[in-house]
């Protein structure tokens, strides 16, 4: 017997619809190059959609086209969002940072219709544009008055086409399992792969977000998305912060930029922030230089990457809570998050900050195993690894055009590709990437433990550990560290000396080499093949 309840479809228009009418009064504010501070609130915004909507509908796109997306974080690339999903049609965001031949392929293989892109991409897309013949039009996302001397054909000012059209707008009724967003992997082998959203999971995604344990939002607070929307929809936040009725603050261009970022929080009274690794670097040295604070924040969520303990450490003297979360492009992205257990009191400090390193809980939603290479199933026990397989309803079932994958072999799972422990109170720690997993003598060493130790070293700015060569036990993990300014005289003597008692002995680099930077990819992720490359032809010394 079926239950007797309505069958609503979920959809992303419903979340517009309701910011509009609950929220309406709530503030977005951008930064943006023709505006450092643009301010208008959900109401405003929804209604410049409407006008999107009605002027992109005379293009005659048919239901799941794909409109693609060039931009940074502000409020046009939100309506964008929404006047093409809302539309029926597919949002694809394209991350500018890629190398203009993969931006081509990714245009190429989604069929991309159109493009709207930002200013700053100009060169870029003028670049490309020959090589992509399908695009029909290609939209600079500002006004009239800053239109650029372009020899791109077919080219149109966002402004005047959102002028042209009316501010009242049927939405179409959609199918929950329609696609909404595409965004493409940027692995660091092979080509990208495409992950196709659906407005069923992108709700749900919004929805498992703002659990308490997860982002934890609310209509009281005030989110600034340093995580890009060209990169898994900016973890779900343009979408979370309507549906929470929370303020959102755009740093359009300026995400490395710790001066405009602490101005922004501290102007916007910003409570809750998201971002990789990186900009929280940054914005913590712009805190120590201006002696300024970040009263008004409570809260970050660092993702995408390890978090090295020093920014947990920094943020703690500024009262501003760090919670590591992790996921992938494939997982809408988020997977787990790690918030403060109920039990702290169990854990010493030293403990306590060993969990704190750990990826987190799964959120609900999320199911997590690790196996074994043979395929078995490992225990929680914190200590035993496996390559970890999630399943959950905003987890990609099959790439965009792409049938069959390694990831999708086993039937209902996802393979991620990464290694992982969980413990018995379900915290799971990433150790590896799978193809970057150090074997030494037959036992697995954790890179990501090593790194972690290693970034903590008063001198160092960033480290990566690779798996080399080595006579008696196969491999031996090689330290590649990048010094800071103050840690110019850091010996490779020293640097080992830092590991005593740390980590196991046996897990203590063999050797370590400095260089003036680490190669990343375009998501700003250790780009481990190129390194292994780049010392190839090293051998260990004695
Ligand atoms: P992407 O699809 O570009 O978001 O990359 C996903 C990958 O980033 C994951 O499979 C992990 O390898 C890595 N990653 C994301 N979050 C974390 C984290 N908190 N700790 C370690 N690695 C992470």
């Amino acid at each position: 017997m079926n239950g007797l309840m309505m069958n609503v479809p979920l959809s992303v228009t419903s979340i517009m619809e309701h910011a509009e009418r609950v929220n309406g009064t709530t503030e977005i504010v951008s930064y943006t190059r023709d505006n450092p501070r643009h301010r208008y609130n959900y109401r405003d915004a929804f209604r410049r959609t409407r006008q999107l909507a009605n002027s992109i509908a005379d293009w005659g796109l048919a239901q799941g086209d794909r409109i693609a997306t060039l931009a940074w974080n502000d409020y046009r690339h939100f309506e964008t969002y929404y006047a093409a999903a809302c539309s029926g049609y597919v949002c694809h965001t394209i991350n500018p940072r890629l190398f203009p031949e993969q931006v081509t392929y990714i245009i190429n293989h989604a069929e991309d219709q159109y493009v709207f892109f930002d200013l700053d991409f100009l060169p870029l897309v003028e670049g490309v544009a020959a090589a992509c013949p399908g695009v029909k039009g290609w939209i600079v996302l500002t006004t009239e008055e800053h239109m650029p001397e372009t020899s791109l054909a077919n080219v149109l000012c966002y402004e005047t086409l959102l002028a042209a059209g009316d501010t009242s707008f049927e939405w179409p009724q959609l199918d929950e399992n329609a696609a909404c967003a595409l965004c493409y992997t940027s692995g660091t082998t092979g080509n990208p792969k495409g992950v196709l959203y659906s407005h069923r999971s992108t709700m749900l995604h919004a929805y498992a977000t703002m659990m308490p344990d997860a982002m934890g939002l609310s209509s009281r607070d005030v989110v600034l998305p340093i995580v890009p929307m060209f990169h898994v929809n900016a973890w779900g936040t343009p979408y979370s912060c309507p549906m929470a009725g929370a303020k959102l603050v755009f740093p359009g261009s300026k995400m490395g930029d710790g001066a405009t970022l602490a101005a922004l929080i501290n102007e916007e009274g910003v409570t809750m922030s998201a971002g990789v690794p990186t900009v929280w670097l940054g914005l913590l040295a712009y805190l120590k230089t201006s002696g300024q604070r970040v009263e008004s924040l409570q809260r970050i969520i660092v993702g995408g990457a390890a978090c090295p303990l020093s920014i947990m450490e920094d943020f703690d003297k500024y009262g501003v809570e760090t919670r590591v979360g992790w996921g992938m492009t494939e997982m809408s992205p988020l997977g787990s998050v790690n918030s403060s257990p109920s039990n702290r009191d169990k854990y010493s400090d030293e403990e306590f900050a060993k969990l704190r390193l750990k990826a987190g809980r799964p959120i609900f939603g999320v199911e997590m195993k690790i196996v074994s290479d043979s395929g078995e199933e490992q225990p929680w026990d914190g200590v035993a690894f496996g390559s970890l397989k999630v399943r959950g309803p905003w987890i990609c079932s099959s790439y965009f055009k792409l049938d069959g994958s390694d990831a999708h072999a086993e039937e209902g799972w996802f393979e991620t590709g990464d290694v992982a422990t969980i413990d018995p109170d379900g915290f799971m720690a990433i150790t590896d990437r799978t193809k970057d997993v150090i074997k030494s003598g037959g036992e697995w060493i954790s890179s990501i433990e090593v790194e972690n130790v290693a970034t903590d070293h008063p001198k160092v700015a960033e480290a990566a550990v690779i798996g080399h060569f080595h006579p008696k036990w196969s491999e031996r993990p090689l330290l590649i560290v990048v010094r800071n300014t103050d840690g110019q005289d850091l010996t490779a003597e020293e640097m080992l000396a830092w590991f005593d008692g740390k980590i196991a002995k046996w897990w203590t680099p063999e050797a370590v080499e400095f260089v003036d930077e680490l190669p990343h990819t375009a998501t700003g992720k250790l780009q481990k093949v190129t390194l292994r490359e780049m010392f190839k032809d090293y051998s260990f010394p004695g």
